[in-house]
């Protein structure tokens, strides 16, 4: 049902979104439109384009506007129908910035995986996937430009299927791990948690000169926030778990952290869904 103040009748209005970073600024955006009314089905964010698309009429946006500014991200117009690539991929050096982010994340994802066989960690292991997530994203967006819509849409599908994958890997493994209940090396787990801390800072400094607005140690904590309270939240377990001796802290976290991965894995699907149908 849509909102009075929406209406599907007129054409959706489409902004690119500055500063996502994380397929996990998808359901913050969404919320935010929501909070001013704006009903979930009028409104898309999406992770592989970082395109918001609103079903809203005209003299509703500036309110609108406005809590999603509240956000901290960047919100530019697109007039007309051009939903293609960022127009910033035909800049080289805004691109060379992508594949250092790329190289970051999913290094570092691969890094945080192995540490969390090492040191016995579910929520080490949950926290790598999303490095993997947004390492994938980030790769598919630099792949993609030029290819249609439609293989666009595809690609995104089998990277959402196999996120999702991933993801109800590491909840069956936690469950498993419920059941056989074995203490996480609480030492290993801070350091590589602690590392993801820093990697995730140092992603979003390549890009900070080619945002508008405010390049500053305030859009850092902005554009990495998402994925920087996973991280913290690692850290946090594995104090508890040496201070408790026990391994749940371990296994609520990684249950916590793989839910709102899952989550992202299912809007990822569910926009490469909608782009196959138009
Ligand atoms: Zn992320």
């Amino acid at each position: 049902m849509s909102t009075p103040e929406t209406g599907a009748q007129t054409a959706p209005i489409r902004m690119r979104v500055q500063g996502m970073d994380c397929a996990k600024d998808v359901a913050e955006i969404e919320r935010a439109a929501r909070s001013a009314g704006v009903s979930a089905e009028d409104v898309k964010v999406s992770a592989a384009t970082h395109i918001i698309t609103l079903r809203i009429a005209e003299n509703y946006l500036p309110k609108v506007r406005l809590a999603l500014e509240s956000t901290g991200y960047g919100f530019e117009r697109i007039e007309g129908d051009d939903v293609s690539a960022d127009p910033g991929y035909k800049d080289p050096s805004y691109r060379w910035a992508l594949w250092i982010v790329v190289v970051l994340n999913l290094g570092y994802g691969v890094v945080e995986m192995a540490g969390g066989f090492l040191s016995g960690s579910q929520a080490l292991k949950a926290d790598a996937l999303d490095f993997l997530g947004d390492g994938a994203i980030t790769f598919l967006g630099l792949l993609a430009i030029g290819w249609s819509l439609t293989w666009r849409a595809r690609s995104a599908m089998i990277q959402g299927l196999f996120l999702g994958l991933l993801g109800l890997g590491v909840v069956a493994s936690t469950l498993w791990r419920v059941l056989n209940q074995a203490t996480p090396e609480a030492g290993l787990m801070s350091a590589f948690a602690m590392g993801a801390l820093i990697v995730n800072i140092l992603a979003v400094l390549p890009l900070l000169k080619h945002r508008k607005g405010d390049a500053n140690m305030r859009a850092v904590w902005l554009f990495s926030r998402n994925d920087a309270i996973g991280n913290f939240a690692v850290v946090v377990a594995a104090g508890l778990v040496a201070w408790f001796g026990s391994a749940w802290p371990d296994l609520i976290v990684a249950f916590g952290i793989a839910a709102l991965f899952l989550h992202s894995s299912w809007t990822i699907i569910r926009d490469a869904r909608a782009d196959l149908r138009e």
